[in-house]
């Protein structure tokens, strides 16, 4: 069966197609949308619907679409849906890390987490999937691997942070991961 995966980003197809190997996985370059969908939800779940719905509305083919935000205890759950421009339009990750670390600068609660919403539409039918790993956020950069706020994300039961570890190593217990995890039981199931 032919699923499209909406994103434009090779890193993540490449990993969801590892994960989905009974499934043709393809992503929005392969099926000719090569501009961004626009993302004007206020919510993961709404961002990730309005992806979905897109590609299945105008390409008719099953498809799933995701979104993740980095949602801070003491910070009311910002930047959340905000994640990517929290510094601004230009998307920058050591400028959001900054904003991030200056405005928690003197709160004693560090806690935080990243959630991953997936929207899948197959035959029609809207189903959701999370995934959730809580942690905190250190006081300084550590680490060279991964993206985004990674260097910053100490996960809860270890001594690093998610750019300190491997990309398995990460995977495996990550946002992303978990609800990647929860989509392959489901099709798995249900296909
Ligand atoms: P997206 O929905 O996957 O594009 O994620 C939105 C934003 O959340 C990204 O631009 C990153 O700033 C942040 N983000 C998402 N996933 C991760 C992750 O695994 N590590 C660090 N930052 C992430």
């Amino acid at each position: 069966m032919k699923i499209c995966f909406a994103t434009h980003n090779e890193n993540k197809l490449r990993e969801v197609k590892s994960l989905l190997g009974g499934f043709e996985i393809v992503g929005l370059n392969d099926i000719g949308q090569a501009t961004e969908i626009p993302e004007d939800g206020l919510t993961l779940d709404e961002n990730a619907f309005i992806k979905a719905n897109f590609v299945s509305s105008k390409f008719g083919v099953n498809c799933f679409a995701d979104d993740t935000g980095l949602e801070v205890e003491s910070l009311n759950g910002a930047p959340g849906v905000f994640s990517a421009r929290y510094a601004g339009e230009a998307k920058n990750n050591q400028e959001n890390i900054d904003l991030l670390l200056q405005n928690l600068q003197g709160k004693s609660n560090r806690k935080a987490q990243f959630r991953t919403v997936i929207c899948l539409i197959i035959g029609g039918k809207v189903k959701t999937f999370e995934g959730v790993v809580e942690g905190t956020i250190a006081e300084s950069l550590s680490g060279d691997d991964g993206f985004g706020y990674d260097p910053v994300f100490v996960p809860d039961g270890y001594n690093c942070t998610f750019a300190e570890m491997s990309m398995q190593e990460k995977n495996a217990i990550s946002h992303r991961g978990i609800a990647i995890k929860k989509l392959v039981e489901y099709l798995e199931v249900h296909t």
